[in-house]
């Protein structure tokens, strides 16, 4: 086996970039466009004081745009004690890629606090998220029209609410207000389907996939979801929602649970939710009873499996584990969890990756639905509902009486009545234009996968078709 630690890891903006070139590589841009679509264009860094038990506490957080070519700019807010400004734009970056390749017509940006959410009450962490927001809203980096943030590690609804509140404090006559950040709560101007909405955009990532026998081929695997060995890295949001749903919906069988403090394996599936309540109760995976727990977990991430889900930070499989990765297709739900030389030397095993930009576009894909529902103020399904309902009733009737009328003794099966007469809510609203846009950007990425044949891997394709968007859009603002 070739020895790879001698190479030296780039750092993950380099990364993204070395990836962006080899895609840009194949594309015939007009000079210079190439340069104006990998930089970032500014990146405002902020340190504020917080008066906090007895003294005062001095914070760093950054906000980054990588690209204003549509605006507002999108992309969530990470609270980690790892946040710095070079990770910052790496994600900015990836935020611009992903939204084109989606189609959320929006620019990239992305947000962080250096902090260890763990370590504040409640009240102070508000306090603090309060104090960033303002630092953000008043240079316009929080904004409905310019600059919309959302959750990230670390964040969640309730720190959305509060940066919500906290703009529409500073701005209390803008209408649109509630418009300047995603991912709030249901009843403060959210979105039903959000919170879930990153796994649950990885599982219809993976549902088109394996529509695809040719690209399940190409991966060594073949069939469906059903009974696919799954381990997935990171119970949090993300992988805790995709691993649900795949086991739960799917049929998938989740082989191992990688976690800070370890992982947790199973050659007979664990169950995901029982998993779940444990850590919220204990802290960690240690002490589970129902698996093998093992204390290296990150040496899990080499298991035998199908599918490969890395759901937690950056640069998990890089040069020093690549080499022995065993599963034959990773989705990558987190952002950036593969390194570019990572990259290389799986492509060059056969490894296929579905690519970040793509694979967890779910969660900005609803987020654009939750900005559409607080521009236009009123919630998906609420015009149309009772009138569809109506519709399918009339048809039902009609139905009834011809089998009535003509003696035939006709009935309409079990059940059919009840789903048919449903008329759409929000939540199926959103689930249907999510599954509508995992599935367009899949088929996008794929023309270009076997259309070309300088393209050989996902993530390419996927840089190729953002590119392009980009650029296009540059040329008709006359760029
Ligand atoms: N933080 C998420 C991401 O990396 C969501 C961004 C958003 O909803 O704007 O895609």
């Amino acid at each position: 086996m070739t020895d790879h630690s001698a190479l030296k890891e780039p750092g993950f903006r380099e990364s993204v970039d070395l990836m962006f070139n080899r895609a840009v590589g194949l594309l015939d841009l007009s000079p210079g466009l190439e340069e104006k679509i990998r930089v970032c264009n500014a990146t405002y860094t902020v340190r504020f004081g917080v008066r906090l038990r007895g003294g005062i506490r001095t914070f760093t957080g950054y906000r980054s745009v990588h690209s204003e070519h549509m605006e507002p700019v999108k992309g969530g807010i990470r609270f980690a004690t790892t946040v710095n400004q070079n990770e910052v734009e790496a994600l900015a970056a990836l935020m611009t890629y992903k939204c084109a390749l989606v189609e959320t017509p929006f620019g990239g940006s992305k947000g962080g606090l250096c902090i260890d959410p763990r370590e504040y009450e409640e009240h102070e962490l508000e306090q603090i998220t309060r104090r960033f927001a303002y630092e953000l809203a008043k240079r316009d980096l929080i904004h409905p029209s310019q600059n919309v943030p959302a959750p990230d590690m670390g964040t969640g609804e309730r720190e959305m609410s509060w940066i919500a509140d906290q703009y529409r404090r500073m701005n209390t006559t803008d209408i649109n207000a509630n418009a300047c950040v995603t991912g709030k709560p249901a009843h403060a101007g959210g979105i039903q389907g959000r919170v879930e909405a990153t796994g649950r955009g990885v599982q219809y990532a993976l549902h088109e996939f394996f529509r695809n026998p040719e690209d399940v081929a190409l991966a060594n695997l073949k069939g469906k979801l059903d009974g696919k060995r799954v381990v997935v890295q990171g119970l949090g949001n993300v992988g805790y929602h995709a691993a649900k749903f795949l086991n739960e919906e799917d049929g998938a069988l989740v082989t191992g649970i990688i976690e800070r403090d370890g992982a947790l394996v199973s050659d007979k599936g664990l169950d995901v939710e029982a998993v779940h309540h444990w850590i919220t109760a204990h802290g960690g995976v240690k002490g589970y009873a129902d698996a093998t727990y093992v204390e290296n977990g990150l040496s899990v991430l080499e298991a035998e499996c199908d599918i490969l889900i890395p759901a937690a930070v950056e640069g998990v499989i890089n040069l020093g584990n690549a080499a022995r990765i065993k599963a034959p297709l990773i989705i990558e739900a987190a952002n950036g969890p593969v390194t570019a030389g990572a990259d290389d030397i799986l492509r060059q095993k056969g490894v296929v990756i579905i690519p970040d930009m793509y694979a967890n576009a779910g969660g900005v894909t609803v987020s654009y639905f939750e900005w559409v529902k607080n521009l236009s103020h009123i919630r998906f399904g609420r015009m149309q509902r009772r009138q569809e309902e109506a519709r399918h009733q009339l048809i039902v009737d009609e139905l009834e009486r011809l089998s009535k009328d003509t003696g035939t003794g006709w009935t309409l099966s079990p059940g059919f009545k009840d789903k048919y007469l449903r008329g759409a809510g929000e939540l199926e609203l959103v689930r249907s234009g999510l599954d509508d846009t995992m599935r367009a950007a899949y088929q996008s990425m794929r023309e270009v996968w076997h259309g070309r044949d300088d393209v050989t891997d996902l993530r390419v394709a996927a840089y190729v078709v953002a590119i392009q968007r980009i650029a296009s859009s540059y040329r008709a603002k006359g760029l």
